[in-house]
């Protein structure tokens, strides 16, 4: 019997790997994680733009639950008993767990039609899916929020750098950045504009033949592989279980990130929505700020004592990169442009990495 099942190597359970690997509990833990790696989204930009190796931008979960005195497992966990508390993996066996808590991320969801679609998510998918979509004849990124955009910036500035024609396109149902602030929305379309990127905004594809799509207003865009970052979709891990989840298939969790009704199962980061909280953005930020509540109130529910509840900052930064090691630096409605904006999220980056090896 596992005290302490984690699911996912997301970022709000590396941070609780990283407060057991200085303080020992009394209790088992076990990780159970898709890959042996987690690949960090934050440097996927980087990557891709040629800054950074795969070395450089994932974390050996194996490696840093040793050191945490942690059991690690590679598996996808494909089924939730909550009643029996029981997890069974893809490879077949059965996880009887005390406790459990989630943080599995999110996936991205299909454009309809024959197109090759690229898919980044999971993450440890994202090296070799990217090789192929960064020197494809008519790349075309769908969505035009922060990842859409960094996306399709950092293919342009591989492409130019390698000799590829830099002819990125992106299309998005609303203007570039929209959902980040106005100033943040008229920087960026400057910027890619400055860059070379073709951008279709306010019009959604309609239909996909083999090297063409066709748009809702009528444009015919040359494509030869679309890379959809249309926002975070729900596993349907929780679909097929009895776990209360919100109206798009996300574990709905109270403020406490325990699931009501079921105390001994806790969640964290993309793959939950917050009861009180529902337009909480999803991203690594957030996942990120919510780990000390998760760890507090495991060990709070663990010694019987009551919960906390996690309160969300208002406002957060965010540094998109640019290309040629040049970032957005966003922070509520503020938005600024520079190269000491890709020098600092290079240094958060890094520093962030370094906690891990
Ligand atoms: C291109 C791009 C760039 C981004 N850049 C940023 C950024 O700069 N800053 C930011 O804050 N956010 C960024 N995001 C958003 C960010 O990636 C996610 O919000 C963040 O990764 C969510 O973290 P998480 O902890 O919920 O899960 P994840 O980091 O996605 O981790 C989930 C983990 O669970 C594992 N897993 C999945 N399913 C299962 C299963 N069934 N069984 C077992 N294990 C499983 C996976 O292998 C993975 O280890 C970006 C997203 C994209 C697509």
């Amino acid at each position: 019997m596992i005290d302490l099942l984690l699911v996912g190597g997301g970022h709000a359970h590396l941070g609780i790997l990283r407060r057991i690997r200085m303080k020992a509990v009394d209790y088992n833990v076990t990780l159970i994680s898709a890959s042996t790696y987690q690949y960090y989204s934050g440097m996927f930009s980087g990557f891709t733009e040629g800054l950074y190796s795969e070395q450089e931008i994932r974390i050996n979960l194996a490696e840093l639950c040793e050191q945490a005195g942690v059991q690690f497992v590679e598996d996808t966990i494909v089924k939730i008993d909550a009643a029996n508390r029981k997890l069974v993996g893809a490879t077949g066996k059965v996880y009887d767990f005390k406790l459990v808590s989630f943080d599995i991320g999110s996936s991205i969801g299909d454009i309809d039609g024959s197109m090759k679609q690229i898919k980044i998510k999971p993450n440890f998918v994202f090296p070799k899916e990217i090789h192929s979509f960064r020197e494809t004849a008519f790349p075309v990124v769908v969505g035009g929020g922060a990842a859409g955009v960094e996306m399709a910036l950092s293919v342009q500035a591989w492409r130019l750098n390698n000799g590829f024609k830099p002819n990125v396109t992106v299309i998005s149902s609303s203007p570039l950045l929209s959902s980040v602030s106005e100033k943040a929305s008229s920087k960026i379309m400057k910027i890619v504009k400055q860059k070379g990127i073709v951008v279709f905004d306010q019009d959604e594809i309609k239909e996909t033949s083999r090297q063409q799509l066709i748009t809702k207003s009528g444009k015919r865009i040359a494509c030869s592989e679309l890379l959809p970052l249309t926002g975070p979709k729900a596993s349907s891990l929780f679909t097929n279980s009895l776990l209360p989840q919100d109206e798009n298939g996300f574990l709905l969790v109270e403020s406490t990130l325990q699931v009501k009704d079921f105390p001994c199962v806790f969640g964290a980061g993309d793959c939950v929505s917050i009861q009180n909280n529902p337009q909480l953005p999803k991203n690594g930020v957030y996942a990120v700020r919510q780990e000390p509540v998760l760890w507090g109130n495991i060990n709070l529910y663990l010694t019987g004592k009551p919960l906390k509840s996690f309160v969300p900052q208002k406002k957060f930064l965010s540094i998109l990169s640019v290309g040629q090691q040049e970032g957005l630096f966003t922070y509520g409605d503020n938005a600024f442009y520079g190269k000491w904006a890709w020098r600092l999220k290079h240094s958060i980056d890094v520093k962030f990495m370094g906690k891990h090896k």
